[in-house]
């Protein structure tokens, strides 16, 4: 396991995740008692992996105290439920997330913004960013600057907003507020990378996202077109295959001029308002 920053280390496990992608960071926080970040994979040597890994911390003193989950998705709770039982531990998340696992694993401790969480001498917070889903949380270690991010960014890949659980609104408000996060200095994405220039990534996000918005909105001046049709007017550049994707989030655009009053539906044609 890599030192990652500030009390942060990550093992990348192998997780059935959206290409380009092909892993999720598994991060540990904490200092002699530790807490485990999306014990993501569903496939059994990852685990094993995970697993050793524990053990030769275990032999060293340092502990695990509790599993978190960042959000509900399959590549980022699939190794959760076995690590519970192996370690006898318990699961905390969001309660929207503790809804949307149910019949998977139990959550027993239920976090929201604010929630301070002490591991051993480090100190995390918890920060409530939803967007890409409901129940989604950040892990920021105020001492170090740095910041367990979840699917909020990636450094590898992107990050898809898939409504209804995807609402593009409230991503760009999480977004933000992580712009304005005092004293970031790392952020350590689920998938990919350490970013070592945070305010550089949040803005490219942020004006990536916008400057999709205004073909979206130049696209609906047009006449009133129905999703399938709008796709290759907000998406010029994406190949014919990745449609289906471009679709799901073009969606999460137009719900969020229509929340505004900037789009209207009719019997599944979009127009401006
Ligand atoms: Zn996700």
């Amino acid at each position: 396991m890599e030192p990652c920053a500030g009390s942060v280390r990550c093992l990348p496990l192998r997780t059935p995740t959206l290409p380009p992608a092909t892993h999720t960071n598994t991060y540990l926080l904490g200092e002699g008692e530790l807490a485990v970040v999306d014990a993501a994979s569903p496939y059994l040597e990852e685990q094993a992996a995970l697993d050793r890994c524990l053990d030769a911390l275990a032999a060293r003193g340092e502990r695990v105290v509790e599993l978190l989950l960042t959000h509900h998705h399959i590549d980022h709770v699939s190794g959760t439920a076995h690590l519970a039982k192996r370690l006898g531990v318990p699961v905390a998340a969001h309660p929207l997330t503790a809804q949307l696992v149910r019949g998977r694993m139990a959550v027993s401790r239920e976090l929201d913004e604010g929630s301070v969480l002490r591991y051993g001498k480090a100190e995390f917070h918890a920060l409530f960013t939803p967007g890409h889903a409901p129940g989604h949380l950040v892990f920021f270690e105020p001492r170090s600057g740095a910041l367990v991010a979840g699917d909020m960014v990636a450094s590898v890949g992107t990050i898809i907003i898939d409504p209804p659980e995807g609402n593009m609104r409230r991503y760009l408000e999480s977004l933000e507020r992580l712009r304005a996060l005092d004293g970031l200095r790392c952020i350590l994405p689920a998938h990919g990378p350490p970013v070592e220039q945070p305010q550089q990534l949040l803005a490219f996000y942020l004006a990536h996202r916008l400057e999709r918005e205004a073909r979206v909105v130049a696209a609906l001046v047009q006449g009133a077109a129905t999703l399938e049709k709008l796709v290759p007017l907000a998406y010029p550049e994406v190949a014919l295959s990745v449609y289906p994707l471009a679709a799901r989030s073009l969606l999460a655009h137009l719900i969020k001029l229509r929340d505004e009053g900037r789009a209207v539906e009719n019997n599944g044609f979009w127009q401006s308002a």
